[in-house]
Parts: structure tokens; sequence; C-alpha cells
């Protein structure tokens, strides 16, 4: 393993957007399919791989979406989560904050409960067993109805315990963050952290991150690139410490050649950026250390950028300040035991 790669995978980390729902691999997928008695159209995992083909959101959307419908029962969203956290676990993840979509689930007649007791146990098997910490962020899917969010956010109001913070995915075309903001502003006085998607290069993703900041007070923005486009709102980012949870993968997908520019401008003007994986089982099986890498393969991001990544991800994580300063403190340990080491090399 060259030595870079080396170094992303002993890397302390924390991820922070990344959609259950897109790190079920195909394997599971026909696992949980047999488990349910479902019929899946392809022949094999490598013919269900072979089908991942997309070449914009909508259509990267609807193989995301019937990729789902093999999740039925408490124990088949255990296995989801549960799978996801002792692969970024061997990837020296030490904490995640994970979105779900409720809507893609109540919406075929799975009850809430079954969704989150699902995912809580999941992720309570996981610390057990590999001592990852994680928390859940739920996710309205945007282009369905402010009264269908408002009516998941109702259904989850009893387990808002077992839920950190509020997002916004899926389609954005006419779907900005205005159009859920009496849910986002109910959400903060529930005590909900908040965050929202603004894909990159999508219509009107100049407004859509004006109100995501001004409108609607986010503390974060998943993706959030075009902000590079406007000084005003790299502006009012900065003056309101927002962070930036951007997905390496996602942005060549979206912005084919851009050779990581998004997150290496991002990095150089001093913006809160974190880098994730988004959908790693439908984005050539690429979690969070393989995301690290493009960035090093395609902007030269070094060990030192390394760090103050994962420290951006550690200030940003929705967490109280005792596992704060422990996950600085690992990464700080890391930095002093392989910085000067990697340099003499
Ligand atoms: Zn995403």
């Amino acid at each position: 393993m060259q030595p870079i790669a080396q170094f992303i995978a002993g890397l302390p980390k924390a991820e922070l957007h990344v959609h259950l729902e897109g790190t079920l691999e195909a394997e599971l997928k026909f696992e949980l399919a047999a488990r349910n008695k479902l019929d899946l159209p392809y022949a094999d995992v490598a013919a269900m791989r072979a089908s991942y083909v997309y070449h914009d959101l909508p259509s990267f959307l609807t193989i995301f979406y019937e990729g789902s419908e093999v999740l039925l029962h408490e124990a088949d969203f255990r296995d989801l989560v549960y799978a996801y956290l002792k692969k970024v676990a061997s990837q020296n993840v030490l904490y995640a904050e994970m979105f779900f979509d409720p809507q893609q689930h109540t919406d075929r007649g799975v009850p809430f409960a079954v969704v989150i007791e699902g995912l809580t146990q999941g992720r309570l098997e996981a610390e057990r067993d590999f001592g990852i910490r994680s928390k859940l962020i739920m996710c309205f899917v945007r282009e369905r109805s402010a009264q269908n969010a408002m009516a998941v956010f109702e259904m989850a109001l009893p387990y808002k315990h077992l839920i950190v913070g509020l997002g916004l995915d899926s389609d954005e075309k006419d779907n900005p963050p205005a159009k859920f903001a009496e849910i986002f502003r109910r959400g903060r006085e529930e005590g909900f952290r908040l965050t929202m998607h603004c894909d990159v290069d999508q219509l009107n993703t100049h407004e859509h991150i004006r109100q995501a900041i001004e409108v609607i007070g986010v503390e974060r923005i998943d993706h959030g690139a075009n902000l590079l486009d406007r000084p005003e709102l790299i502006a009012a980012a900065r003056e309101k410490g927002v962070f930036f949870t951007v997905c390496p993968f996602a942005n060549e997908m979206m912005r084919p050649g851009e050779n990581q520019s998004i997150a290496r401008r991002m990095l150089d003007l001093g913006l809160r950026l974190t880098l994730n994986s988004d959908d790693p089982a439908y984005m050539e099986g690429k979690y969070i250390n393989e995301n690290m890498l493009m960035a090093h393969e395609l902007a030269d991001f070094g060990p030192e950028d390394f760090i103050a990544v994962s420290r951006n991800a550690f200030d940003a994580a929705w967490i109280d300040e005792d596992l704060r300063d422990e996950l600085h403190g690992c990464l700080e340990a890391y930095a002093l035991s392989s910085i000067q080491p990697m340099a003499a090399r």
C-alpha cells in the first residue's frame, strides 16, 4: 500500500454524509430478498451491479429507490446499518452520522417504528462489537409534498431521542429549501440539528444555498459546491460557520473531470470542509477511505489536509463535548505519531 493510502487508513475519522439506503450492497440485497421471499430482476450480484448506470441525479435516484424495496422488517434495517458500521469501523471511522429516508419505507407500508427500531438496534450492536459510535439524521424526500414530510415528522416525534438531526435530500429540481421552512422551524424547536443537501450544479442552486443558510439556518450543507461561484455566499457561510459535507465520487459523477477542484478550493478558502462517501454501494464500492484517496490523487490532498478534514468533521459532529474531546485526542495523537515519520521518508 502506498504511504498516503496507509496514512488515510489509519487516520481517525468521522463520516457525516452517508445515506444508509445507499450502503445496501448487492450481496446483502440478495440475502434480504431471499429472506423476504422477493424476486429480484437480476440473475446475480454481478448483473445487479452492472445495472447501476446513471448519468444525473434523477436516473441515480430511480436505481437507488428500487434497491430499497427489499427492506421490510426490523431485522433488515438492523442488518443494513450493522453492515455499514462494520465496514467503516475497519476504515477507522470512530463516529458516523447516517441519513435515513423514512418516506422511502413508510410510503411502501413499512411502519416508522420498524425502521427506527431496526436501525437503532443495528447501531447499538455495532457499537458493542466494533466500538464505533453513531447517530441518525432523518431526511425528507424533497420531491414529495411538505404535508407528506410533516406527516413523517409527526411520526418521528415519539422517537426523537433516537434521531439527532433533520436533513433534506433527493430530487432538488423545483424543490427549494423554503418549501420545508415550517418543518425545519418546528424541528429546531423540538431540538433537532439541521442540515440540507444542495447538490452540485442543480437548477437555482445559488438561491437554494442562500435559503439553506439564511432562511432555514442550517449548520451544515451537504455538497454545496456552487457556493464557490458567489463571493456573497462564501461570506455568509464563513460568518455562520457552516460546515460542508463534500463527497469526492459524487463530485466526479455530477461534474466529470472536475478533479476534486471543489474540495480543493473549499479547503484553500478556509471553508469548513469534510470528506464523505454519500452512497458507497452505488458508487463503485468507494467508502470514505477511497473517497479520500480520490482527493489525494486528483487534487493532491496530503496528510496535513486530511488532518484538517478530520478535525473539521469532529467539530461538525452533533455530539457532547466529552466525546468530541476524545475524538480530537485520538486525532492529535495520530498526527504526532505519523506526520514526522511520513516527512522523513
Ligand atoms: Zn447525499
